[in-house]
């Protein structure tokens, strides 16, 4: 346990990789080797790269690793990633998890346009389905052009840049709310206006921004994005009113820069107690008060190991649904017995003792 108020955690930054050189402003000094396509690939599934992230954390370090974390974008566009995580992991020891982290996407492929302009695949009704314009066969499926042996390869993959930063703090300390601010500096502001997308914009900003929202507009978002189509694949849920290329998904708004989205990712146990703590401490108090007023549970207090698992139709040693509740009852009240019995035998017992388990056994 941390005493005090002086918890150590970690600060993290995890960015994406360079896609070419940018001035001050984030903007890119040569437009046309600026590797646009990548930036809106990699900015579309970075929440995917960052649970991958948390994946080998936990494997790696061995514990449920809890964070406070916002995505935000660069002056360049690109997402970054600012994390406050509970606990002291070695900065040697993020790096290499980071370095070792990548999401591979498999997607069909989608580097060439098929159709643009005027030649849209449209919805045939016979069919059922979207034809080509010409030869009005039916287009691939997104299960058929996802199955596995048609793919063969990831479409995309996503690694983290090199820079990683790294910051051990107490908390707390001064510094400690320094970095919080970081975290939650942007989040009253737009994403546009978080990278600089203003009036104040210069010339070459807003070509920079123009080139990425133009790459993101032509850059799926997930299996039911319309712009398959544009690609010659019918997205998952295609319908007669589908418009080839028109998705309405975030991550194509040009002040969206590709982040569709939450901007703020926490673990799911990060508040100071999760319900299983809160569990364990309500029969960890109610044990004590039955050992101390010497009440001996009528039942044998069974603590496992067990091995859960969920029922499925058709298990054959599920008990009926009536039998189960009926125990239930017939259990709770049985250790509601207890519990009173046991708070009869010991009124001595400190008064704010007792008022902490107000519903314990309930
Ligand atoms: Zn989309």
């Amino acid at each position: 346990m941390f005493g005090g108020k002086y918890r150590p955690s970690t600060f993290l930054t995890l960015t994406l990789d360079t896609y070419g050189r940018v001035d001050k402003h984030g903007a890119a000094l040569d437009p046309d080797s600026y590797d646009y396509r990548r930036a809106a690939r990699d900015a579309i599934h970075f929440p995917k790269l960052l649970d991958r992230f948390w994946q080998n954390t936990r494997r790696c370090v061995g514990w449920d690793v809890q964070y406070f974390g916002t995505v935000e974008p660069q002056k360049r566009g690109a997402p970054h990633f600012h994390a406050a995580i509970r606990g002291t992991i070695p900065r040697s020891e993020l790096r290499a998890i980071t370095a070792a982290t990548y999401h591979q996407v498999w997607w069909p492929a989608h580097d060439e346009l098929v159709y643009s302009g005027d030649r849209l695949p449209r919805w045939d009704n016979h069919h059922r389905a979207f034809v080509d314009p010409q030869t009005r066969e039916p287009l691939p499926t997104w299960d058929e052009a996802t199955d596995p042996d048609a793919l063969t390869a990831p479409a995309h993959t996503v690694v983290f840049g090199p820079q990683v930063h790294v910051k051990g703090i107490l908390g707390g300390t001064e510094e400690a709310g320094r970095h919080i601010g970081y975290l939650t500096k942007y989040l009253t502001k737009s994403i546009g206006q978080a990278a600089g997308l203003d009036d104040t914009a210069t010339a070459r900003q807003r070509e920079h921004a123009r080139r990425l929202a133009a790459e993101l507009a032509i850059t799926p978002c997930s299996p039911r994005c319309p712009i398959w189509l544009l690609y010659g694949i019918e997205p998952k849920g295609a319908r007669p009113g589908t418009t080839p290329g028109h998705c309405k998904g975030k991550a194509h708004k040009p002040e969206h820069l590709g982040i569709a989205g939450r901007r703020v990712l926490v673990s799911r146990k990060w508040s100071n107690k999760s319900l299983s703590d809160h569990r364990a401490e309500r029969t960890a108090f109610v044990r004590q008060l039955l050992d101390r007023a010497g009440v001996q549970p009528a039942y044998a207090v069974d603590d496992g190991p067990f091995e859960w698992e969920t029922t499925k139709p058709g298990d054959t040693d599920v008990p009926p649904r009536t039998v189960l509740l009926l125990h239930a009852i017939n259990q709770r009240s049985r250790w509601r017995a207890d519990y009173d019995a046991a708070v009869l035998a010991t009124t001595d017992a400190a008064p704010d003792d007792r008022s902490a388990t107000e519903g314990a056994a309930a």
